[in-house]
Parts: C-alpha cells; structure tokens; sequence
C-alpha cells in the first residue's frame, strides 16, 4: 500500500490538527490516544512516511529503527511505567487490515498504568 499523505498521524506530524504530545525527537513523536483502552495509552509513531511495520521494517533505515525502538523506553520512561522504575507495560502495533489496523502510519499503542489484561480478548 502505498503511503496516504491525508491520513491523520500525517496531519498531527504537520501539525494541521493538535495532539496530547508526551514527547517528541529527530526520530518519533508520541501523544495520548483520543480513546483510551487502558489507564494509560500512549501512541508513538515515527516521523517517516511509513504504512505499518513491514514497510518500516523493509524501508526505514538502521538509524530510524534505533531512533523508534530507542523511543518507546524513552515514553515508556517519561510515563512512569518502563521497568526501569519496576513498571511495565504492552506495546502493540496492528498491522494493515487483518492487523486491525486502522490509521495508515505506523504506530506502537504502549497501555500501561494497571494491568493490561490478556493480550487476545
Ligand atoms: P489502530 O487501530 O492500531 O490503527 O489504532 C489507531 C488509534 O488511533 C486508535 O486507538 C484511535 O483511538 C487513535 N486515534 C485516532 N485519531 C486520533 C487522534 N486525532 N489523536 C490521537 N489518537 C487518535
């Protein structure tokens, strides 16, 4: 598939629509989720013109995918819930239609704050 520039992660990275932002670098931004399942649910995504995973994972290079996965401790720190601090957390990403994937940029949700339940409901 290729990348659709009007989806909405596009349009919070340009800054055309506002976002709850926890943090952001060279590599990736994160914001809340606008309907949260958890206690705590946080999305990152990266800052290239990525669908979903496999095309990040084919595409992106080496200093992006340290710059994502680098990222989420990062959010994951800031939030309160890394184990670093004895927490933890599940951080998922759908990927394309069977994924349940609904906007087309990739994205990890980090659910964290409680216990996250069982990973397949
Ligand atoms: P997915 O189903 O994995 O594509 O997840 C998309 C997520 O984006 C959902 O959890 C939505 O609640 C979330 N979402 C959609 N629009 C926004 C927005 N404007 N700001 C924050 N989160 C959003």
């Amino acid at each position: 598939m290729s990348y659709d520039d009007n989806n909405i992660f596009a349009k919070i990275l340009r800054e055309e629509i506002p976002c709850n932002k926890i943090y952001e670098d060279k590599f990736i931004l994160s914001f809340y989720d606008i309907n949260p399942q958890k206690k705590i649910h946080a999305l990152v995504i990266p800052k290239g013109k990525y669908t979903d995973l496999d095309d990040f994972s084919l595409n992106a290079s080496p200093e992006e995918m340290v710059g994502l996965l680098k990222g989420i401790n990062i959010v994951a720190k800031k939030l309160g819930i890394s184990t670093e601090v004895g927490m933890g957390y599940r951080a998922l990403a759908n990927i394309s239609e069977d994924g349940g994937q609904e906007v087309p940029h990739l994205h990890f949700h980090l659910f964290g704050g409680e216990k996250v339940g069982k990973m397949v409901e």
